[in-house]
C-alpha cells in the first residue's frame, strides 16, 4: 500500500518504521527541518527524557496508561532489534526515592502506582542495596525499585526510526495544510494515498480535536568524572517532582516541569532553581556538574490527558500522547496498523 504520514515526530517516525517494515511504501511530510536545533519549535519527542515507566506513570495516567505501557515495554526490544540496535535502550528498572522526612507523602504517591497483585510491584530497597545500585545518591534516602522499567535516548531513537524505514520518502520543511481520508495537501498540492496517518501532535489541533500544549522544561548536565547513574531516578516530594535520566555519554537529564501554558520561551529562573535544587538534594555531587543545555517543549494533550487512536476508512489519527509518548507509542502503533487492516501475523514482524 502507499501510505502518507503527516508529522515526522515520535508517532510519525514510528508509523513510518512499522509500516515500511511491513513492506508498504511510505511518504512522510514534516513541517520542521531535518535536524532541528535545541530550543527551536520542534517535535516534543526531541526534548523528552525518554523514560519508559509504566508503573511510575500510573500516578498520572492510571490503569489505561499502565496497560499500554506494559504492552510497549514488550515491543521496544523488537523495535530496537529491527533498528539494528542503533539507539540506546536500557531496561534495568527505575528508582523512586524520597527524603526520610517525606516518607508519608511518598507512600501516598506509591499508593497510586500499584499494578494488579499478580504483576511486578515497586520493591523497597535497603540502604546497602541502594548504595550498590546508585552510589551517586545521598545515603539514607528511602528508595523503591520499579522493575522492568527503562529508558532510551530520544534523539538517537528518532534518527534510527527514520534510517530503518525502508522504502520511505521524507519531505522536511513541508507543512501539511490539510489531512483527509486517503489525501494529504501541502503547498505543492494534494497527494493521494491508500491510507493516511495523522501524527502532527499539537499541529493537529482543530474544533474536533481540542488539543492543548503542556509546557515542559528540561536540563542536560555533565556531572564530574566518575559520577554516573544507571537508571531513571524520581524524587517523590510533596512540593517538587524531579527525575534524572542517564545518557550514554555520562550526561544526566534533569526534568521536567509540567506547566499549563503554551509558552515556548526559554526556561525560567524558578524552574531552574527548583529542578536543579531538587536534583542536588538527592545527588549532592551534581553541585559541580556543568549545565550543558536546557530545552523547552509542549506536550500534546487531550482534555482527559489520555491518548486517542481515531480511525475511519483511509485515515487514522493518533494523538494526545501527553507526557508518556515514548512509553505508549509502540502499543498505539499496533492499534493504528490494526485499524489499517494489516494482519496480526504481520505485526509480529515489527
Ligand atoms: C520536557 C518533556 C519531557 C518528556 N519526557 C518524556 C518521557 O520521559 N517519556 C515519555 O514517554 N514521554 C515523554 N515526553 C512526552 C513525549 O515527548 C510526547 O508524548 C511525544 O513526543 C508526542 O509524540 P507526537 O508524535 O504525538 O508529537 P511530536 O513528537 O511533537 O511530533 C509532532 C510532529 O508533527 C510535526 N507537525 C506539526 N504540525 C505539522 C503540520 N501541519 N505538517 C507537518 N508536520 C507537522 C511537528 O513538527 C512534529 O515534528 C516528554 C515531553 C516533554 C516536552
Amino acid at each position: 500500500m502507499k501510505i502518507g504520514i503527516a508529522g515526522g515526530g515520535l508517532m510519525g517516525r514510528l508509523m513510518a518504521h512499522g509500516s515500511s517494515q511491513l513492506g508498504h511504501e511510505v511518504h512522510v511530510f514534516e513541517a520542521g527541518p531535518e535536524a532541528p536545533a535545541v530550543m527551536t519549535e520542534r517535535a516534543a519527542a526531541f526534548t523528552s527524557a525518554g523514560m519508559l515507566s509504566p508503573i511510575a506513570e500510573m500516578e498520572a495516567g492510571g490503569e489505561a496508561v499502565y496497560a499500554l505501557g506494559i504492552e510497549s515495554m514488550r515491543r521496544w526490544p523488537q523495535i530496537h532489534r529491527a533498528c539494528n540496535q542503533a539507539f540506546d535502550l536500557c531496561i534495568n528498572g527505575s528508582l523512586m526515592v524520597c527524603h526520610p522526612a517525606d516518607r508519608a507523602s511518598a507512600e501516598r504517591i506509591l499508593a497510586h502506582t500499584r499494578p494488579k497483585s499478580s504483576e511486578p510491584q515497586p520493591t523497597p530497597l535497603a540502604a546497602q542495596e541502594l548504595e550498590v545500585l546508585e552510589p551517586l545518591l545521598k545515603p539514607r534516602l528511602h528508595a523503591w525499585m520499579l522493575p522492568n522499567e527503562g529508558h532510551l535516548f530520544p534523539s538517537q531513537a528518532l534518527e534510527a526510526l527514520r534510517r530503518y524505514s525502508p522504502n520511505s520518502h521524507w519531505e522536511f520543511n513541508t507543512p501539511v495544510l490539510e489531512v483527509e481520508a486517503g489525501c494529504i495537501r501541502t503547498e505543492r498540492g494534494a497527494m493521494n494515498f491508500d491510507w493516511v496517518f495523522d501524527c502532527r501532535g499539537l499541529g493537529a489541533r482543530s474544533a474536533l480535536l481540542p488539543l492543548r500544549g503542556v509546557r515542559g522544561e528540561i536540563f542536560t548536565l555533565m556531572p564530574p568524572a566518575g559520577c554516573v547513574i544507571q537508571r531513571p531516578i524520581r524524587l517523590m516530594h510533596p512540593r517538587w517532582r524531579v527525575y534524572m535520566v542517564p545518557r550514554p555519554s555520562g550526561e544526566v537529564v534533569v526534568g521536567a516541569t509540567e506547566i499549563e501554558s503554551e509558552d515556548r520561551s526559554p526556561t525560567s529562573v524558578q524552574s531552574n532553581l527548583e529542578l536543579l535544587s531538587a536534583a542536588f538534594s538527592i545527588a549532592p555531587s551534581l553541585a559541580e556538574a556543568r549545565i550543558v543545555s536546557s530545552d523547552v517543549n509542549l506536550r500534546p494533550a487531550l482534555p482527559d490527558n489520555l491518548p486517542q487512536v481515531m480511525s475511519r476508512p483511509g485515515l487514522t489519527a493518533i494523538n494526545g500522547l501527553f507526557r508518556h509518548g515514548w512509553l505508549l507509542a509502540p502499543a498505539l502503533m499496533h492499534q493504528a496498523l490494526e485499524a489499517m487492516g494489516a494482519k496480526r501475523e504481520e505485526h509480529a514482524l515489527v
